[in-house]
């Protein structure tokens, strides 16, 4: 199969997501959400698509990836191997100003320069994570390893740490599982939202434990994925002394046998440039 067009008719026609055409615009029930109203919309001219409902975005190869794994098929757009990891090609701008025209989105962008981020570093995670933001908070929707959306968390703009969604489960679900590459085999574990957006902008797999419990469960699911081989500890710098990480290591053995660590003489991986990121972790690749 070839084509956005026709790969786009293919899964509507299968999973009844009713698309409608308007032009070069496609716009279709989001399979990532429970969407009742065409909120997904797909731009074959200027190649990128976007969901109004919940966030998710990208280029159209990363749009493929998410309904194969959604689906459970494997459908190829001309034949391209999908391996997207900080592959993303230039934010388009047509897109940028639609952004920063939108207050929901627009009022983020000076937090994340506060953290140094810079400016294209902040569409392509509003972009690939779906943040955006309500009032004084960062929201964070997250989706499993097959792209089913499972619950949201919060962080306030002024005050550290994260809150929860009642019904999120943050002990069973890592935050980026569903933009976890299956081509490579090896993934870079992380404690915070923030630290997963650096480490996957230096182009790692990168996965966040939110919070520390739970090790067990976590790695079972990720080892059941059969694809990776490898895991990196890649904590922030004052947790290494304490009980729990032993954990991560126990089962981290047990499930892949092969576990790195990577410390940091102060802080946390947000707290360092994308640089900074690929020279820590050039030991392990
Ligand atoms: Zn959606």
């Amino acid at each position: 199969m070839e084509g956005i067009e026709s790969i786009i008719r293919y899964f509507s026609n299968k999973y009844d997501l009713r698309v409608k055409i308007s032009g070069r615009e496609f716009s279709l029930l989001c399979p990532f959400h429970l969407d009742t109203k065409n909120s997904l919309f797909v731009n074959s001219e200027n190649g990128l698509w976007h969901c109004f409902g919940c966030g998710l975005g990208g280029n159209f190869s990363r749009l493929v990836s998410f309904l194969n794994k959604k689906f459970g098929e494997n459908v190829s757009l001309n034949g391209q191997k999908f391996f997207y990891i900080g592959d993303d090609s230039k934010v388009n701008n047509k897109w940028k100003t639609k952004v920063s025209d939108n207050e929901v989105f627009g009022s983020l962008i000076s937090y994340f320069l506060s953290r140094n981020f810079s400016d294209d570093d902040y569409y392509k995670i509003i972009n690939y994570f779906g943040v955006w933001s309500s009032r004084d908070r960062i929201v964070f929707p997250v989706w499993d390893f097959d792209v089913s959306y499972v619950g949201k968390f919060y962080r306030l703009l002024n005050e550290k740490g994260y809150f929860f969604e009642k019904n999120f489960l943050a002990s069973k679900f890592f935050y980026g599982e569903w933009l976890l590459s299956r081509d490579s085999d090896m993934v870079v574990l992380v404690e915070g939202a923030f630290d997963l957006f650096r480490v996957y902008l230096a182009g790692f797999n990168c996965l966040a434990s939110l919070n520390f419990s739970k090790a067990s469960l976590k790695l079972a699911r990720l080892s059941k994925l059969g694809c990776i081989k490898r895991i990196v500890l890649f904590f922030d710098s004052d947790i290494w002394d304490k009980p729990v990480v032993d954990k991560w290591r126990y089962y981290g053995d047990k499930f892949f046998g092969d576990v790195r660590e990577v410390h940091l003489e102060s802080g946390d991986p947000a707290d360092y440039s994308v640089e900074d990121i690929k020279g820590f972790l050039s030991d392990v690749k």
